[in-house]
């Protein structure tokens, strides 16, 4: 029976208004039920106490509200949370809650497992399922602000797309969310507290550029050399590093914002000083930082974290290039919440 209603958080507003507006109700209802669905997040037609009983059974009798459910929340020892999320047709997300000194960063998902082949990430191993909607991506954030709130006393204050799949391959929707989590309807976060990371999808990443978007921008880069990206991001070879390059170009002159390169250093594949060569050049196209990330182990043996020297000399040549470089401490290791860890044990 379920099945022929539609979910009314896939409306607009205006579609919403449009809906108690032919109904032969004041439209302006229509904005109160935006409100409970998205500000005040109302998961059913009854919390919304100030709609009539009779509406309230109407709205019911044509809509769903679809919306997550937290369905195992894991805690690690250094304070990091991972959420595995329910979606209404069953299939599960991770989200993570990064807590620093001052900060809670919320790290979310943007698809179901993940298109992208890349050999070091447990998220590759599952398939793609399906493209998160605009309120799924919105859920997870909510969820996390509430979490902030009880368990460390102050809202959410920055969101990175880090989680499950890639979100440029799910760019209208991602964008949507984007819209609601920072419009004053929803949360009213700044953009400049959210950062969208990517493979390189170069295409994408102009179209970005166009939309003149104020959120800050990641590439999991990881090599400079297209052979060397090859063999650990397969798709590397559809998008090779020229085109991506010239993307970043694009979007440095469109957005005047500069770009963080993530980047893992591993024994043997990217450790020599031709690697940081090419890095280093790699960065001069367009004004950027590299962030240093510690290799989170998914259980095959393929990949070793560099040593210590390696990363010494990573960040030696950088700064000796005028290129920021930070190195970043892997957080909430033990509940695999870690980057590249979603997925790792499931199931
Ligand atoms: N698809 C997007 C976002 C998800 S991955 C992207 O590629 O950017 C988030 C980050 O975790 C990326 O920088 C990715 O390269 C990194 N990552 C993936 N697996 C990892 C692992 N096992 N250890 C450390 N970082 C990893």
């Amino acid at each position: 029976m379920q099945q022929n209603k539609k979910d009314i958080r896939a409306l607009t507003k205006a579609q919403i208004r449009t809906f108690f507006e032919e109904q032969g109700d004041k439209a302006f209802r229509g904005n109160q039920v935006y409100e409970w669905l998205w500000q005040k997040s109302a998961h059913t037609f009854d919390e919304m106490t100030n709609i009539s009983l009779e509406t309230r059974k109407k709205l019911e009798d044509t809509f769903v509200i679809n919306h997550i459910e937290v369905d195992q929340m894991q805690r690690s020892s250094d304070g990091t949370i991972k959420n595995a999320v329910k979606l209404h047709d069953g299939l599960v997300v991770e989200s993570v809650l990064i807590p620093t000194e001052t900060r809670t960063t919320a790290c979310v998902s943007s698809q179901v497992g993940c298109s992208l082949d890349c050999k070091f990430c447990a998220t590759a191993r599952l398939k793609r399922m399906r493209n998160l909607n605009p309120d799924e991506i919105y859920d997870q954030v909510v969820a996390i602000d509430q979490q902030s709130r009880l368990y460390f006393d102050r809202p959410l204050s920055n969101i990175v797309f880090m989680g499950m799949g890639e979100p440029l391959m799910n760019y209208n929707n991602v964008l949507k969310a984007i819209d609601k989590i920072t419009s004053e309807e929803g949360l009213g976060m700044s953009q400049k507290r959210i950062t969208v990371s990517t493979s390189g999808v170069p295409k994408m990443i102009k179209k970005m550029a166009d939309e003149e978007v104020k959120f800050n921008l990641a590439v999991s880069l990881h090599s400079a050399i297209d052979d060397v990206r090859t063999s650990i991001m397969p798709f590397n070879a559809t998008f090779p590093l020229k085109d991506l390059r010239e993307a970043l170009e694009y979007w440095y002159v469109k957005t005047k914002k500069r770009i963080t390169y993530e980047y893992v250093v591993w024994e043997n594949i990217n450790d020599s000083q031709k690697d940081i060569d090419a890095l280093v050049r790699f960065c001069k196209f367009a004004p950027s930082k590299v962030n240093l990330i510690e290799y989170n182990p998914i259980d095959d043996g393929m990949f070793q974290q560099a040593s210590d020297s390696a990363l010494e000399r990573y960040q030696k040549t950088l700064m000796e290039n005028g290129i920021t470089v930070t190195v970043r401490k892997s957080r909430g290791k033990d509940i695999d919440a870690a980057c590249g860890q979603l997925a790792n044990k499931a199931n």
